[in-house]
């Protein structure tokens, strides 16, 4: 799950769990072994919390090895589970600048570049357009296009931003990764010592690196077994990426993203195994890991420009199941619940079991929004995120105490059961969800 990005404030606390229920868990074959196997190894410390940079392609592999023990195919066009496609790595080196003669401390000055070398002076050649963000500006308004502007600019900040300005260079430090190849441009942000105009005096060099990465989503197909159906698309998926190396708590510094989202990628393997077993699904069926979900979603954003989406029935996207919800244990939420009939659809085919899908309980946190649904969504695909984390409340959310210790393994596999029943009629071709007519916008 991404985090929740500037200026958003979290409202309300989490209800206590509504009471226990006589359990009547979902009916499958789905095996508690294997989920326990696949969790164990995804959010174990050899792969150092599954960044790009720490342990992504471990996890890589050993997922395509999963996807071939099952007996998976390879997306159409592909030779292998691997769908890799290019990233790009984007380093301030080394920054310094003045303003009116002073020395800027280096906190106070980001450089957002395409370019490996700046070097910048008032009045000399090259010198770029310079703004004043002054102490009455709306720094929101005036600052986030510059932050995408395709020319050189330096962006001047008077000091009574100081706070909203910290906020942005924390942000930019996490946006270290770019799906597209940077423009040849950079743009500066200075936060001043006193009220800057468009004359004052400045100098600034900086250098970026700029490294190109190979990264992958793995994505294994089982093809739809009713000719008439085989071309409408079912997919199931999660993130396999998590945030990989943190400062050290008390020795610990890998943020093993047990729940985040290695339960989720968990699920997918288990349901592959479990359709590939059952052989109900007259439509096909693509069971996905994305990559990159946490520097921006460039995994299921790739993914999604390789499928036309008018053919994709539904996605069943899953995201944190690890821990018991707020409905209490045997229930689950899906975001977006009222911009489709999905979830109705799948509380339908759970009759006879105790097991609930509630609408998401917390809209102010967007989670519609922050997980890889959303890019099959707004094209308007019935893609929703199922969850059962308490995010207002999670202390474990994005830690290096998100391990499986945390989880609730038997719950977990409970959900991930009642995903595999509530989705038959969707996988056999009976159920048809409702296209999402306006995904809305994030605020
Ligand atoms: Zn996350």
């Amino acid at each position: 799950m991404k985090r929740l990005l500037l200026g958003l404030l979290l409202a309300g606390a989490a209800q206590a769990a509504v009471g226990q229920k006589a359990a009547k868990p979902a009916k499958t074959k789905i095996d508690a072994k294997l989920i326990e196997r696949v969790e164990k190894t995804l959010a174990d410390d050899k792969l150092r919390g599954r960044a790009l940079n720490t342990g992504a392609a471990e996890a890589a592999q050993f997922l395509a090895g999963e996807f071939q023990r099952i007996g998976l195919q390879p997306l159409p066009g592909l030779t292998s589970f691997e769908q890799k496609f290019p990233a790009y790595e984007i380093n301030t080196t080394s920054l310094q600048a003045t303003v009116g003669g002073a020395a800027v401390p280096r906190e106070n000055v980001v450089l957002l570049s395409g370019q490996e070398q700046v070097s910048w002076g008032s009045g000399q050649a090259g010198a770029p357009r310079v703004v004043v963000v002054g102490p009455q500006a709306d720094f929101r308004r005036e600052v986030g296009p510059l932050m995408r502007a395709k020319e050189n600019v330096l962006v001047l900040i008077d000091p009574t931003h100081a706070a909203t300005f910290k906020r942005l260079a924390a942000q930019v430090q996490h946006s270290a990764f770019r799906a597209e190849k940077p423009e040849p441009t950079s743009a500066a942000f200075i936060l001043t010592a006193a009220t800057p105009t468009e004359t004052t005096p400045y100098q600034l060099t900086g250098s970026t690196s700029i490294k190109q990465l190979e990264i992958k989503n793995i994505v294994g197909v089982l093809p739809g077994r009713d000719a008439a159906k085989a071309a409408e698309q079912v997919v199931f998926s999660a993130h396999y990426d998590h945030i990989g190396i943190l400062p050290a708590v008390a020795g610990d510094s890998i943020a093993n993203g047990a729940d985040d989202d290695a339960s989720g990628t968990t699920a997918v393997v288990a349901l592959a195994e479990h359709f590939k077993r059952t052989k109900q699904n007259a439509r096909t069926l693509i069971f996905v890991a994305f990559t990159a979900e946490e520097i921006g979603g460039f995994g299921s954003q790739y993914f999604s420009k390789q499928l036309d989406p008018a053919k994709v029935v539904a996605m069943f996207n899953i995201e944190m199941i690890g821990k018991v919800s707020k409905f209490g244990p045997g229930a689950a939420f899906i975001t977006g619940f009222d911009k489709s009939d999905f979830g109705p659809i799948l509380q339908r085919n759970l009759q006879g079991s105790t097991f609930k899908f509630e609408p998401d309980p917390y809209p102010e946190q967007q989670l519609f929004y922050r997980s890889d649904n959303a890019t099959l969504a707004r094209l308007g695909v019935p893609a929703h995120s199922i969850s059962t984390d308490q995010i207002p409340t999670d202390k474990l959310y994005h830690s290096v105490d998100d391990e499986v210790e945390s989880l609730d393994l038997k719950n977990m596999t409970e959900v991930i059961r009642a995903i595999a029943v509530s989705s038959r009629g969707i996988v056999a071709g009976t159920d048809t969800p409702t296209r999402i007519q306006d995904a809305g916008q994030r605020k």
